[in-house]
């Protein structure tokens, strides 16, 4: 989503509506795949408050990820603010955390998109909140009812120990 900002460079007070899409590749983070079947919603402003420009924007879409505990795939609602500080390189503006530089009199968003996309993101994802997620003997989805595996088998090595603690509790007067 490349913005013309021209128009609003030079007068303070000045602002650009925008109203895009901007579409994003599949997007690996903290070892989770995102993808987008379609573009995100980019609307918002830029407006120039005399010394720097304002990018004012919100970015709304449908995103493509699994469930952290069944791994069904799901589809999970995107919506997020962008607050960001625009300079322009030429007028002397040193690149730091709080602004963003451009060159010339454009400026390209879909990087400020994806950048703030990631720090909204949450990295983990449920397809409901009880998801009781999949056996890790067999693989079978538990929302599906049980499939009979022992999921509470204990080594051998420690039934011993385990039967002396059952046995404890078992003659607790509590
Ligand atoms: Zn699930
Ligand atoms: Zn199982």
């Amino acid at each position: 989503m490349l913005v013309d900002l021209s128009p609003i460079i030079k007068v303070t007070g000045a602002k650009i509506k925008l109203d895009g899409n901007v579409g994003f590749n599949d997007a690996e983070f903290l070892g989770e795949t995102y993808r987008f079947n379609e573009p995100l919603r980019v609307t918002g402003e830029i407006y120039n408050n005399g010394q720097s420009l304002t990018l004012s924007a919100r970015a709304r879409g449908i995103m493509q990820t699994e469930c952290a505990r069944c791994l069904k795939p799901i589809d999970v609602d995107v919506d997020f603010d962008i607050h960001e500080l625009l300079s322009r390189a030429e007028d002397g503006a040193r690149e730091d955390e709080d602004v963003i530089l451009f060159y010339g009199h454009e400026i390209e968003l879909d990087e400020i998109v994806a950048d703030n996309f990631l720090m909204n993101i949450s990295g983990r994802y449920l397809c409901k909140e009880d998801c009781k997620g999949i056996c890790p003997k067999c693989g079978h989805d538990l929302n599906e009812g049980d499939c009979g595996c022992d999921r509470e088998y204990i080594d051998p090595r420690w039934q011993a120990l385990a039967d002396i603690l059952n046995q404890r509790e078992d003659n607790d007067p509590d």
